[in-house]
């Protein structure tokens, strides 16, 4: 009863040029069957307004990372009250990606990723909590351990209520752009834990509708074995959903 959603994450990637010419790509698309899956792109900042202009309204928007709080003396920030202005009435927002959580110059702590995530849901946003592993911690069966750790930082912070304007993505770190995808049983694995987590801490029913994305080299020739596994509820796709006719058919595997 869950329905599908597919995140395509741009990363810092794109032009005004190619935006264009990979929103012409998607709206060439066949019409989404709505009961099933819906679909949320992440542009750069800059691009926003821009691809909501150009695409279909079908294809709802999020923006990659928004600031802890709201707007005021926070240069080069983005407040959650923005992303729910300008994307009016479905604002969705990528919060606590690996990148920001590893990348040197940025070092997100979980607390951090924790107030961006309560600061969105008050205002409204969408969010898509990211979560997952790094090589080294999955080797060393802590894999589970990371992604509880991850989400109680959450949990103790953000109302129970509000976990129904939570999607989470599990990407485990060592699949992110190496095209070593996660085998459907190792996604299904972690993404059963993750919602046996769910179940234990924020309550059965609000666990059992809540989508948990997979992402990590996530492409059209590998989502439908992975789509099938049911706690599989869609994946956050990165390279791929640069390449319109690619990121079309990984919609297509979800419906
Ligand atoms: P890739 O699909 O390029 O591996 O990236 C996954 C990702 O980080 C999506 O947020």
């Amino acid at each position: 009863t869950r329905k599908y959603l597919v995140g395509g994450n741009w990363k810092c990637n794109g032009s005004l040029a190619s935006v264009k010419q990979l929103c012409s790509a998607l709206n060439a698309g066949d019409k989404l069957d709505d009961a099933k899956v819906e679909v949320v792109c992440a542009p750069p900042a800059p691009y926003v307004l821009y691809a909501r202009n150009l695409l279909r309204p079908d294809f709802m928007l999020a923006l990659q990372n928004c600031w802890v709080g709201g707007c005021g003396a926070y240069t080069g920030e983005v407040a959650a009250d923005m992303v729910a202005d300008c994307l009016a009435p479905t604002p969705w927002v990528i919060l606590g990606h690996s990148e920001r959580r590893h990348l040197p110059e940025l070092r997100e702590s979980d607390e951090t990723v924790a107030k961006k995530t309560k600061y969105a849901v008050e205002k409204g946003l969408q969010v898509i909590l990211c979560i997952g592993e790094l090589l080294e911690e999955r080797e060393a069966n802590r894999t589970q351990e990371v992604n509880e750790r991850q989400l109680e930082a959450v949990r103790a912070v953000l109302s129970p209520d509000a976990w129904d304007r939570i999607v989470i993505a599990y990407e485990p770190v060592w699949a992110i752009g190496t095209g070593k995808v996660a085998t459907p049983e190792q996604a299904q694995e972690t993404h059963a834990a993750v919602r046996q987590w769910l179940i234990a801490k924020v309550g059965r029913q609000t666990a059992d509708n809540m989508r948990i994305l997979y992402g990590g080299s996530v492409k059209g020739s590998n989502a439908a074995e992975l789509a099938c596994k049911p706690d599989v509820d869609g994946f956050l796709v990165g390279g791929a959903s640069l390449k319109g006719d690619e990121f079309l058919q990984i919609i297509a595997a979800c419906q």
